[in-house]
């Protein structure tokens, strides 16, 4: 019996035991494969020394002191390593406890900052259908996952919302990449004149998106059409990097591989990389200028914002990163990972795409590879999946979601940037055995 209301309120999980490396032991002595990273969070796996080092000293010098009241180091030096290692002037850094806070953050920063430019007529946000910004009502609103939204819709702001760049469900038969792109910019400008340029915050978008369509990177130039339009009609370009940030895409950030420098980065997941909660907005200096020009407030905050172990945690997992060279190893562990997924599903008649950048990697799983079309959404296939990998003793991410009005399943993988090549081979023989036995 368990006073937990767990995310299944009818069954209570495995007890996690212990955890090392990219496998975890249940109480039962049984081990798991971890190669989705829990939800892409354990980017270095589990039990480092370094960040458990990192938060055994911080916790001994100073375990929490509020941020109305002081600042503290390990939050001061996390924030200029940010600043450091992101380009451009986005230097300005707020700490909080996670993906939807900073979601929520990142939301009220931007509508302030235009409060205090004289724009107070700026009300809405656009975003895309398929998108998931976090589970608070904010971060809900403006996400586009169908299935969480739903029961909430009558609490959530009304945004208008656009295609996403999706190029496996999106891109018509001979239609170039090229013209897809150019359809889908067309598609911004028009929600843009729509809503009225004067009227709109800004737009919110996963670089690479994540859960609710499985590791679907953008067009080549998509991001830098979005950029160009946000330019030209003063929207502030505010980027969800809770998933593929912090090195999952094999740079720090994924938004350094498009070539444009949005104007808030929304960071989450792997920036404790699970050892801490942490999650964290970037903003370009000129946005927090104009705060401290006017108001001289943010009007938000959070108990825990700023706390000196998880900044202490999230400060050792950069290091480690950078020390062990592990955005190259992400590239390369990531392209063999995709090499051997490759070659195990490459023909496989229901695995429809293979996908993703870096070690975060999507499969699409669809009834009939020619047309597309996707499984039965009463097969309930993603959860009989995980329940099938998970007697393998294999983690994964499998998702089922609403593609634009219809139901879609993938698997996401994203193993911890440690992980072997003889691990990714596990892996991949694993997930094999799982999908033979459901599919
Ligand atoms: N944004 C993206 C892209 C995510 O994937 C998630 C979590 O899955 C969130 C935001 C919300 O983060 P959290 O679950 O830490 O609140």
């Amino acid at each position: 019996m368990s006073h937990i209301i767990h995310r299944n309120p009818r069954r209570v999980p495995p007890v996690a035991a212990h955890a090392t490396g990219i496998t975890i032991t249940d109480r039962d002595g049984r081990t798991y494969l971890d190669a989705s990273g829990g939800a892409a969070v354990s980017s270095l796996g589990h039990a480092h020394p370094d960040v458990l080092a990192a938060m055994h000293a911080q916790i001994d010098r100073n375990a929490y002191a509020h941020t109305a009241f002081f600042t503290c180091d390990a939050a001061e030096q996390l924030a200029a390593r940010l600043a450091a290692d992101a380009p451009g002037d986005l230097d300005q850094v707020y700490l909080v406890s996670g993906g939807s806070e900073a979601m929520e953050t990142a939301l009220k920063l931007a509508r302030q900052y235009w409060l205090e430019a004289g724009q107070p007529q700026r009300t809405t946000f656009i975003a895309r259908r398929q998108s998931y910004h976090g589970n608070t009502l904010g971060a809900l609103a403006v996400g586009g996952n169908a299935w969480r939204r739903q029961p909430f819709a009558p609490l959530l702001i009304e945004v208008p919302r656009i295609s996403p760049c999706y190029e496996y469900r999106g891109r018509a038969d001979g239609q170039s990449t090229d013209d897809y792109t150019a359809a889908l910019l067309q598609e911004l400008e028009d929600a843009i004149l729509a809503a009225g340029a004067d009227k709109v915050i800004g737009f919110v978008a996963e670089t690479v998106v994540g859960a609710t369509a499985g590791a679907v990177p953008p067009t080549p130039g998509y991001f830098r059409g979005v950029r160009r339009l946000c330019d030209q009609y003063g929207l502030l370009l505010i980027l969800d990097e809770v998933m593929c940030g912090m090195g999952r895409s094999g740079t720090l950030y994924a938004f350094e591989q498009e070539g444009v420098l949005p104007d808030l980065v929304v960071l989450g997941k792997g920036l404790g990389a699970g050892y801490q909660p942490i999650g964290a907005v970037l903003a370009r200096a000129p946005i927090v200028q104009r705060l401290r020009d006017g108001s001289g407030a943010f009007l938000h905050g959070h108990t825990y914002m700023g706390h000196p172990v998880a900044a202490a945690a999230a400060l050792a997992v950069q290091k480690v990163i950078q020390r062990d060279c592990l955005l190259g190893a992400v590239t390369v562990r990531g392209a063999a990972l995709r090499r051997m997924l490759r070659e195990a599903f490459g023909n496989h008649p229901h695995v429809g795409d293979i996908r993703g950048r870096g070690l975060l990697i999507g499969l699409e799983l669809v009834a009939d590879r020619d047309s597309k079309a996707p499984f039965d959404p009463a097969r309930r296939l993603h959860a009989v999946i995980k329940d099938e990998a998970m007697a393998r003793g294999l983690m994964i991410y499998p998702m089922g979601g609403t593609i634009d009005g219809r139901h879609g399943d993938h698997i996401l993988l994203a193993p911890p940037f440690i992980a072997t090549e003889a691990e990714l081979a596990e892996i991949t023989s694993r997930l094999a055995d799982t999908l033979h036995a459901t599919l």
